[in-house]
């Protein structure tokens, strides 16, 4: 078995991994240290948890061990998709670089610019950037990447998957065409394959073993689940949820729900919130002190669901927790295999508990194939129990309950497109409002203010406030015809 000692590492670097206990290196470290060192570009296919970070940082520690840095020049840079990734990838190279002296810059939202200029002017070593960061400071000309002996590329499928690959291209341009490049990527999709050929050099190709199989030691199951109609699916699925955490009880100690989809972090975790569930979202709209309260208070166990998304939760270094809930199947398989392992840590027993719509079945036969198993179907606890939407208060709109401008908006950020918080809305007790006091909703009328409180007296005669089903005739018109009549 290779030794971290047979592989020309600076003996200072050792020394480091020496104290931070490492045995021996992972398969994707003795694949990828020994070509880099060579100064060979490295295509290194590997998730998260392999060990990858350390396989990219160590080999650069060593080389960058000799020369000097210049002013506003970085000679290595590390590009990430995430600030949580990017921050993680600077904690490493603190740890392994302790023993010499290299200057690092962190590039990313919620860290000042003013502070990074200072470092930056005086010249660092390793830079480590998200792509959109990085090229605010160079179009604000505070950097040449024209220093750039080492670029890497981390996690490229979700740069792919955020936007960030007309960046990368642009970046990749921007620095010397005789960089070495170390890249690496979970899978190998077809833009992928094409920027490696582009831009790598005769690259070395380190694969290291998917990890296609799920932990013995966690539970699984899945609630097959259907909305009473499609557009109140959505809150129904939210019941669910709650119900589904509520089966658990106090086994349940900590938890994170895993949602596909970026808005759906926020919905989720105030839906939780509202209905005295001790929950708060992680996304990347929210500022960077507040990310890492979040996460310390998840992490000291203060607080009890951590609601994520795949990109927030990646890479992220969160203890054991004794249940995942997975709000959404994920759309790409391996995320299941991913997601999952966040429980059942170092052999203890976990719990994974997943909700499928009848959309969702194909991603969930495809995870199945994955993991060759059959995920077993649990009985929805609310099964018999009459559907019941949760009362659709403002804050909890999904993205398709919202009117339509308010999902247009597109902003690149690592997180970009999560709705931003509304007012919190009240605690409410833990019952659910029984199906009669459902406000209705009307079909497609004007004035129902999207379907929301509206104005029928329902069948049990409860009074609901309102303009009935009888919409005066003005409503409809326009304020623009009538001003300009
Ligand atoms: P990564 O895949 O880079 O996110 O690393 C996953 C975890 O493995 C991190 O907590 C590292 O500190 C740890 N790690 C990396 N290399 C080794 C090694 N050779 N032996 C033991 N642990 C390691």
């Amino acid at each position: 078995m290779t030794k971290f000692s047979d592989l020309n590492l600076n003996p200072k670097v050792l020394k480091a991994i020496d104290e931070a206990g490492y045995e021996s290196p992972t398969p994707i470290q003795a694949g990828a240290i020994p070509p880099a060192l060579e100064g060979k570009d490295v295509l290194g296919i590997a998730q998260t948890g392999t060990g990858k970070t350390a396989s990219f940082t160590l080999p650069m520690i060593t080389m960058l061990a000799r020369g000097r840095a210049r002013a506003r020049m970085p000679r290595s840079l590390v590009l990430c998709p995430t600030r949580e990734l990017a921050a993680q990838v600077a904690e490493n190279f603190d740890t392994y670089s302790k023993h010499l002296k290299l200057t690092k810059a962190l590039l990313i939202g919620g860290v000042s610019f003013k502070e990074q200029d200072k470092l930056i002017d005086k010249g660092v070593d390793v830079l480590i950037a998200t792509p959109g960061r990085l090229l605010d400071h160079f179009e604000r000309g505070k950097l040449l990447l024209t220093g750039v002996q080492i670029m890497v590329v981390d996690e490229a499928d979700r740069m792919l998957d955020m936007g960030f690959i007309p960046d990368i291209e642009r970046i990749f341009s921007l620095t010397p065409f005789t960089r070495q490049t170390l890249f690496f990527s979970a899978t190998m999709a077809p833009e992928i394959e094409r920027i490696t050929n582009t831009f790598l050099s005769a690259p070395e190709r380190v694969e290291v073993a998917r990890q296609a199989t799920t932990g013995e030691n966690i539970e699984q199951g899945v609630v097959m689940f259907k909305g009473s109609r499609k557009d109140r699916e959505p809150s129904e699925k939210r019941n669910v949820l709650r119900a589904v955490i509520d089966a658990e009880g106090e086994k349940c100690t900590n938890a994170i729900v895993f949602c596909n989809r970026k808005v759906d972090v926020d919905i989720v975790a105030k839906s939780l919130k509202k209905y005295g569930y001790d929950a708060a979202p992680i996304h990347g709209d929210l500022d960077q002190s507040q990310r890492t309260r979040t996460l310390d208070g998840f992490r000291d166990g203060t607080l009890r669901f951590l609601v994520a998304s795949d990109v927030a939760a990646r890479g992220l270094d969160v203890p054991s927790v004794s249940h995942v809930f997975n709000f959404d199947v994920p759309s790409h398989a391996e995320d299941y295999v991913h997601r999952i392992g966040r429980t059942g840590r170092a052999g203890r027993d976990g719990k994974a508990v997943m909700i499928c719509v009848p959309r969702d079945e194909k991603n969930l036969a495809d995870i199945e194939r994955l993991v060759q198993r059959e995920i077993p179907r649990i009985d929805n606890p609310l099964k018999g129990a009459a559907p019941v939407a949760e009362k659709p208060a403002k804050a909890e709109q999904t993205a398709d309950e919202k009117p339509k401008r308010s999902r247009s908006r597109s902003r690149k950020t690592d997180e970009a497109d999560i709705a931003q918080p509304e007012t919190a809305a009240k605690p409410e007790p833990k019952s659910d409002p029984k199906p009669e006091e459902q406000p209705k909703r009307s079909r497609g009328r004007r004035g129902s203010g999207g379907g929301r409180q509206n104005d029928q007296s329902d069948r049990s005669g409860n009074k609901v406030v309102g303009l009935g089903d009888h919409t005066p005739e003005f409503i409809g018109l326009s304020f623009k015809e009538r001003s300009a009549s």
